[in-house]
Parts: structure tokens; C-alpha cells; sequence
């Protein structure tokens, strides 16, 4: 352990909260504790400013300061200091912000012991002065809280939650990439990490785009692992990425790029060790590539080594429109629930790729008009309804939707407030935020991208009654039939088109039901409701297994 004795500064006005932390700080037994309290934020800068503090444990709520603003002030003042936010039950949706904002951890009085406490501790400071910023991004940290909300209504065991907290195994690689036309060779960032490994071999896309990263993939990996218990497969998550634009990319230099990153990750993949999949910037043909250099480096053919290849080389039917097909259903079931009539509904969906543009074409199949489609170059606006058969066609033959003639160009700003019934963002993260969340003007949220909603708007949006259908619910038909890909690999056994809609369409509306239930029994909204029967089931598997050795 870093530290034996910690200097620790408390900033709380209620005395009984403090000392119900003073006397629990008394009690640590690994390490000892240098408490100084205040009870106002002016007080606390102005002890902050004579130096010699290792951590600020620090309430929110003060006397001459309140909520995000107490936090962004010590951070202003000392942003090399780890903070620890103490909070109420009723306020955990603040303290999750300021985690986002770059607090350590949270703790709730009043439901922590002594052990914890001092752990939390223990870990923040040893998390800042190993200077561990490779996994922070903002959508780390969102995955983060959003666990850490979902263990704490839960009353998750604490060794558990430290456990989950960080990805098991991570691979960072840098290669060489050759393009075409240029003599320079460009050096590229790609990433593979494991969350989970306790439930069998992980399970998890790869990504290709500009804004790739350690804490991104990590991110996307953690809710793996809570979407595949969610729908009871036997995987832990993992994700991986390239950090590069391939929209210019011709086919040979994807082709080249792709077969380079796998064999740098290798190691870390295999049809019972870690089987990946298509996700953003990546498809079938990228799966093909996989799959070849992997059976190539082995000497023979290993089909299953990913999911989301093309039916010939062994892909499953139905596995390329499944996320979107799984999205219609949860909104198919979420409809019924809330009384609406698909037929007489309106839809915006952003992302015109696999999952927007299969969502919209189920959509409209179920009688729904689709209203307004967008892709990375433009949205596209029609009150009256557009033809998803004439966008498919278009974005066929001009590769994006700018220039589509039956509608008027909006932007994806605008796009997303626009009124409609049923909103469906499937594109990429964080597009919904606490700027845009108050003007959202739909009656039902459908997360076919991961992580589309910040924390703040997650809340706005529950406040102002919108329904969530959360990402790990909504788009957790991906993985189901790449589950049923990798099961009918294995078996060397194609199941028929029917079986395959018919055993998604199952699975996907028990995990509807199951969240649901639990949501209105436990009164939790959707999202943290889908999270907790994910952790409880990979809780339940890790006491299972115990600790090795
Ligand atoms: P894709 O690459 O096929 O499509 C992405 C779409 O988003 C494209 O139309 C692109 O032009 C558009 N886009 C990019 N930047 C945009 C921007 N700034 N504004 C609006 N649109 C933009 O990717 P995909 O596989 O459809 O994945 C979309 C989302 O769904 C991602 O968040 C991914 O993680 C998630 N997801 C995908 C799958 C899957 O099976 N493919 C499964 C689960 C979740």
C-alpha cells in the first residue's frame, strides 16, 4: 500500500455526519488518519491554500456553497488533490455528477463502514498519484456512474463494486499503416479490453473512428458485460477500436489495417477466449479480414472467432439488421406498455448505418412514419413522411444522405428536438446532454447507440416523464444473434431465418419485461433497473466462483 498516514480534510456543516465520519476514520486499521474539519466551503480553500492535504472529503451541500459548484470550486483550487464526495441517498444523481466532473468516488453517509471508507480513500489518492488518467474520458466515467448509482441502490457488496469498476484486461497497440497514395506511414492507436471474464468468453464490437480511446472502449466493454447478463448470455464484455477516420478509406487500406490489428491482438482473441464483432466504422467485411488473419496465424479456418461475418463464410442470418430489429421490438413492447399505436406514431432516428437504418425500415414496417433521418453529413426533414426504401436507395448509391431530395437538410441539433413520438438515436455517444435535454420533445427514447444520454439529461428526461428504453436493453439484439452465430458455429448447425426472429423477439421482450418489473417494484427508472439485473447476475457468478488463489 502508497500511504500509511493520510492528512485529510473534511468539509461538512452537519455535525452529526461528521462525526459519524470523524469516528469511522478513527477506526481504520490499515492506515492511519490526520482529520482537520470545517464546516464552510471558505473555510476549507483557505485550509486547502496552506497545503499538506493528501485528500478532501467533502459534502455539497454547504453553508456559502451548494451542489456542483462546491465541487468545481476545490477542484479549481487544488486539481491535484483527490476528492471524495460524502452525499445523501436523495442527492446520488449529484454526487455521480461530480464524479463526471472528475471527483474520485462517491460514498453515501449513513451506508458505509469503516472498511469502506478508509478503501475509498485508499484508492483515490492511490488513482491520482499513479496519475492512471489513461482510462478517464468522459464516457468512462459516465459508465462509471451510472454502475456506481445502480451498486448503490442495489446495496452491492463493496469488494464486488471495486472489482467491476475497472476493466480486467486491456491491450493497448500501436502499428503502422500504409495508405495509398501517400508515401508517409502513419502510426495508429487501437485498443482491446476485457471487463468481465468470469461468465465464459468475452463478447464485444470493434470500433473504428477519430475519436477513440482507452477510456471510450473501456466504457463500451463495461456495458457489455451488464447487456450480456441483462439478456443471460454466457459472455463477459470486452470492446475494441482503431482511433481513425475510415470514411476516405479505400477498401485495400481497410483491408490492410484491419489485418495488421488483428494480428497485434491476437493473443488476446479466440472462439473461447474473446470473440469480436462489427460496431461503428466497421461491418462484415471487416469481420471477414478478422477471421482470415486469425486462421491464417492458427492454419485453419476458425469461423467462430467473430460474430457478424457474412453468411457464407458462416455468419448468422438476420445477425446484420438484429441490433435494429432488437431495437423495434423493445419499442414494439415499450409501446404496448404505454398505450401508443405505432400506426399512428412518428419517428426521428439519427445514424443512418446498420442500427438507424434497419431501426427506421421496422419502423415503418410497423406502420410508423418516419419523420427525420440523419447521418454524419446532414439530417434530412419531412412532416409528411419519408420513404425509407428511397433513403436506402439513396445512401446505396451516394454513400450519405447529404443531397436526399424528398425532404428538407437539417442539422443533427435540430433533429433531435424535434416533436415526435418515438426518438432513436443510433449514431454515437453523448448526443443528448444536459444543454439539449429540457427542448427533447419525444415520448419515448429508444438507445440504439451506447451511451447516446449524459448523466444530467438521463435525469431531465426521467423528470420530465419520457420513457427510456436504455442502450443495454434497446440494442442488445446485436449480441443476442451474434450469440446465435457463435452457438451455431460451434455446432456446425444453421438455424432458419423464423428460428432466429422468433428466439430474439423472446429474449428480448423477457429482458423487457424483467426490467420493467423491476423497475416498477422497485421504483427505479429503466436504465438503473437494466443495470442492477445485469450486475446482480455476474455478482451472483463471481461469489460463485471465489477468488483465486
Ligand atoms: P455505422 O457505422 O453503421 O453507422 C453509424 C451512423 O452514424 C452512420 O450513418 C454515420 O454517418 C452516422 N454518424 C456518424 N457521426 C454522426 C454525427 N455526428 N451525427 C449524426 N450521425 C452520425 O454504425 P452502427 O453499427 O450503426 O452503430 C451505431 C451505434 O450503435 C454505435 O453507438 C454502436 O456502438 C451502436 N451499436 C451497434 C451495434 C451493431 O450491431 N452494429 C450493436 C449495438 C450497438
Amino acid at each position: 500500500m502508497a500511504t500509511s498516514f493520510i492528512r485529510s480534510l473534511l468539509i461538512e456543516d452537519n455535525v452529526v455526519h461528521a462525526r459519524l465520519i470523524l469516528s469511522l476514520l478513527e477506526k481504520a486499521e490499515a492506515v492511519s488518519f490526520d482529520v482537520v474539519h470545517v464546516d464552510t466551503l471558505a473555510a476549507g480553500l483557505a485550509r486547502l491554500e496552506r497545503g499538506d492535504i493528501d485528500v478532501v472529503l467533502l459534502d455539497l451541500v454547504l453553508p456559502d456553497s451548494q451542489e456542483l459548484d462546491t465541487f468545481m470550486r476545490v477542484r479549481a483550487d487544488v486539481p491535484d488533490i483527490p476528492v471524495v464526495i460524502l452525499t445523501g441517498l436523495e442527492d446520488i444523481n449529484l454526487a455521480g455528477r461530480a464524479v463526471e466532473a472528475g471527483a474520485q468516488a462517491y460514498l453515501v453517509k449513513g451506508q458505509i463502514n469503516s472498511a469502506q471508507l478508509e478503501r475509498s480513500i485508499r484508492y483515490a489518492i492511490e488513482r491520482t498519484r499513479a496519475q492512471s488518467g489513461e482510462w478517464d474520458s468522459p464516457m468512462f466515467r459516465l459508465a462509471q456512474q451510472q454502475f456506481l448509482k445502480a451498486a448503490q441502490l442495489m446495496n452491492l457488496d463493496d469488494n464486488i463494486r471495486q472489482r467491476l469498476l475497472f476493466p480486467q484486461r486491456a491491450q493497448v497497440v500501436t502499428f503502422p499503416f500504409r495508405r495509398d497514395k501517400h508515401e508517409q506511414v502513419e502510426t495508429v492507436f487501437g485498443y482491446r479490453v476485457q471487463h468481465v471474464l468470469t461468465m465464459g468468453p468475452t463478447k464485444g464490437g470493434i470500433r473504428y473512428h477519430q475519436d477513440v480511446n482507452l477510456g471510450e472502449v473501456s466504457a463500451l466493454a463495461m456495458w457489455m458485460s451488464w447487456k450480456c447478463a441483462l439478456m443471460q448470455l454466457p459472455y463477459g464484455g470486452a470492446k475494441g477500436g482503431v482511433r481513425v477516420d475510415p470514411t476516405g478509406f479505400s477498401r485495400k487500406e481497410l483491408q490492410r489495417l484491419t489485418r495488421r490489428f488483428t494480428s497485434e491482438i491476437i493473443g488476446m482473441i479466440g472462439p473461447d477466449k474473446d470473440i469480436p464483432a462489427p460496431d461503428m466504422g466497421t461491418d462484415e467485411n471487416v469481420m471477414a479480414w478478422i477471421m482470415d488473419t486469425y486462421s491464417q496465424q492458427v492454419g485453419y479456418s476458425v469461423p467462430e472467432v467473430v460474430t457478424g461475418k457474412p453468411v457464407v463464410l458462416g455468419g448468422s442470418l438476420g445477425r446484420k439488421e438484429a441490433t435494429g430489429r432488437g431495437v423495434v421490438y423493445a419499442i414494439e413492447d415499450a409501446a404496448k406498455h404505454l398505450g401508443m399505436k405505432l400506426s399512428q406514431c412518428t419517428a426521428v432516428i439519427q445514424g443512418f448505418g446498420n442500427v438507424g437504418s434497419h431501426v427506421a425500415r421496422f419502423l415503418a414496417e410497423d406502420g410508423v412514419k418516419i419523420i427525420a433521418v440523419s447521418d454524419a453529413t446532414t439530417g434530412i426533414y419531412n412532416p409528411h413522411g419519408l420513404s425509407v426504401g428511397s433513403l436506402l436507395e439513396y445512401v446505396r448509391e451516394h454513400r450519405f444522405l447529404e443531397g436526399f431530395p424528398d425532404g428538407e437538410a437539417i442539422s443533427n441539433a435540430e433533429l433531435l428536438e424535434l416533436p415526435c413520438d418515438i426518438l432513436a438515436p443510433a449514431a454515437l455517444q453523448n448526443q443528448i446532454t444536459l444543454d439539449n435535454a429540457p427542448r427533447i420533445k419525444c415520448k419515448l427514447l429508444a438507445e440504439g447507440a451506447n451511451g447516446p444520454t449524459s448523466l444530467e439529461a438521463d435525469e431531465i428526461l426521467n423528470d420530465r416523464g419520457i420513457f427510456i428504453l436504455p442502450d443495454v436493453l434497446a440494442n442488445a439484439g446485436g449480441v443476442t444473434v451474434s450469440y446465435f452465430e457463435w452457438v451455431q458455429g460451434t455446432q456446425n448447425y444453421m438455424w432458419s431465418h423464423e428460428e432466429i426472429n422468433g428466439r430474439l423477439h423472446k429474449i428480448m421482450t423477457d429482458a423487457f419485461h424483467s426490467t420493467l418489473q423491476r423497475s416498477q417494484r422497485d421504483h427505479l427508472d429503466m436504465r438503473t433497473a437494466a443495470l442492477i439485473e445485469g450486475i446482480d447476475r455476474i455478482t451472483q457468478a463471481k461469489l460463485l466462483r471465489g477468488i483465486f488463489p
